[in-house]
């Protein structure tokens, strides 16, 4: 293991923002690897870096669907810790490649099978042992949500209350890009994540309520800090699961995501004519999935940064008590699309997730964090991680606030 060597693989909208502020950290990150499965984006992303921070940085091939290629180039790199933002499918196979090479693993999405959206952490929960055994630790989810709003939760428990009874997390991105429809982050992903079954929990059970384009689907207009009033429509996202799991004597935990009617819009049009569909059609004598077309037309979300304004707004409303006294914080970060480009050229959604996972790795290489074992970012200290956040672009207030109604 070389001290200082990071791989990260993935060279999207979120691994350009990750390499680009491993390299603005050169005193931690004295070498950076970037792999992706062709080389032009790392490439690209590799100029880009030299001219904004003048640090060189390697670039590799790697199809990370195959342990043995993610194995090899592990162990060809040698890094102290490896950062996964490539796709949620590779996530499993770049768990076993870090365990066989006993190097720290870090991700910001749970594993996800191609051919079915399912949400869970079940798979990556099993490698737990056999991390520990190695003792070697992998992170689970850390990058804004999930990752920044499980640290929220954490650092509420920690610094305010004994017990929490109930959370609301809430997603806004007020910005504007300037293209009648386009995805903020990889188009196959989001569109699985927004139209799949919403799942919340409450008194211990998960309840199922209508999907977002349903028209029973719950939301209601939250008055989001800097942004103001923005329809927010309850939907499942994966911190539920652990934090449900994780904190202890928790009553209900609910996600809302804002969404405007012209999202919405192109949405119901895309589902009713069937082009997000992930099973293989035959076209002209070829088979197409016709999601990946769909998401060959759309904008690369990268693409959209030049031209973002506005601001995202994210943030843990917690709900707890301290010495018998219930009382409610409400921690945010407000995080903007042009300033974002100007650092590191791209946008704040982009930013806002590629950000902790460089930040989840300094914790790791300075000991911050450190164990054995599979842990969802709620499990680990906050204090070290949201202190370094704050200097690394996504700094958080907490106000005292009041919880938000248990029927919506
Ligand atoms: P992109 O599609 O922009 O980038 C994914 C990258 O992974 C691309 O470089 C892609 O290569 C590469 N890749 C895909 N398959 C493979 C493979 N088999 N082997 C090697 N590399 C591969 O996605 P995003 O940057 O938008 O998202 C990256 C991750 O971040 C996702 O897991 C997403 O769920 C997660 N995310 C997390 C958030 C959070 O707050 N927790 C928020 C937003 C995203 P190619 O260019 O060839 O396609």
């Amino acid at each position: 293991m070389a001290e200082g060597t990071v791989l990260i693989i993935g060279a999207g909208g979120v691994g350009s923002v990750t390499a680009h502020k491993c390299a603005m950290n050169d005193g931690v990150f004295k070498k950076i690897h970037l792999a992706s499965r062709s080389i032009a984006k790392p490439n690209a992303i590799k100029n880009s870096i030299k001219v904004r921070t003048g640090v060189d940085i390697d670039t590799h091939i790697v199809d990370a669907d195959e342990v043995s290629q993610v194995a090899g180039l592990i162990e060809k790199v040698a890094p102290e810790v490896v950062i996964n933002v490539a796709l949620p499918y590779q996530d499993l196979a770049i768990m076993e490649a870090c365990l066989t090479a006993k190097v720290p693993y870090i991700d910001t999405a749970n594993y996800e099978h191609k051919d079915k959206a399912h949400f869970e952490y079940k798979q990556q929960w099993a490698f737990h042992d056999r991390y520990r055994k190695a003792g070697i630790l992998a992170v689970l989810g850390a990058g804004f949500d999930p990752g920044v709003t499980n640290a929220y939760c954490a650092y509420a428990l920690k610094h305010y209350f004994d017990t929490i009874r109930f959370v609301d997390i809430v997603d806004a991105n007020a910005g504007s890009h300037e293209k009648a429809f386009a995805t903020n982050f990889n188009p196959e992903l989001n569109l699985r994540e927004v139209t799949q079954a919403v799942r919340h929990f409450d008194n211990g059970k998960w309840v199922e309520t209508p999907a977002i384009l349903e028209k029973d689907s719950i939301h209601f207009a939250f008055d989001y800090p800097f942004a103001g009033p923005r329809e927010s429509y309850l939907l499942f996202h994966e911190e539920l699961e652990s934090l449900a799991k994780h904190l202890p004597g928790l009553e209900r935990i609910r996600f809302w995501m804002t969404f405007s009617e012209n999202y919405l819009t192109h949405l119901r049009v895309i589902r009713n004519i069937g082009i997000d569909s992930i099973e293989p059609i035959d076209f002209q004598g070829q088979k197409i999935v016709p999601m990946e077309f769909l998401k060959a037309l759309l904008p690369d979300p990268a693409s959209l940064a030049a031209n973002y304004s506005g601001k995202t707004v994210i943030g843990c409303i917690v709900t707890g008590l301290k010495d018998g006294q219930e009382s409610t914080k409400f921690i945010y970060n407000i995080c903007d699309h042009a300033e974002t480009f100007k650092e590191v050229g791209s946008q704040a959604v982009s930013y806002t997730a590629g950000v902790p996972p460089m930040v989840a790795a300094m914790m790791v290489m300075q000991g911050k964090w450190a164990g054995a074992g599979v842990y969802n970012v709620e499990q680990l200290d906050p204090d070290p991680f949201l202190q370094s956040l704050s200097v690394n672009g996504l700094p958080h207030e907490v106000i005292d606030y009041h919880p938000l109604p248990a029927k919506i």
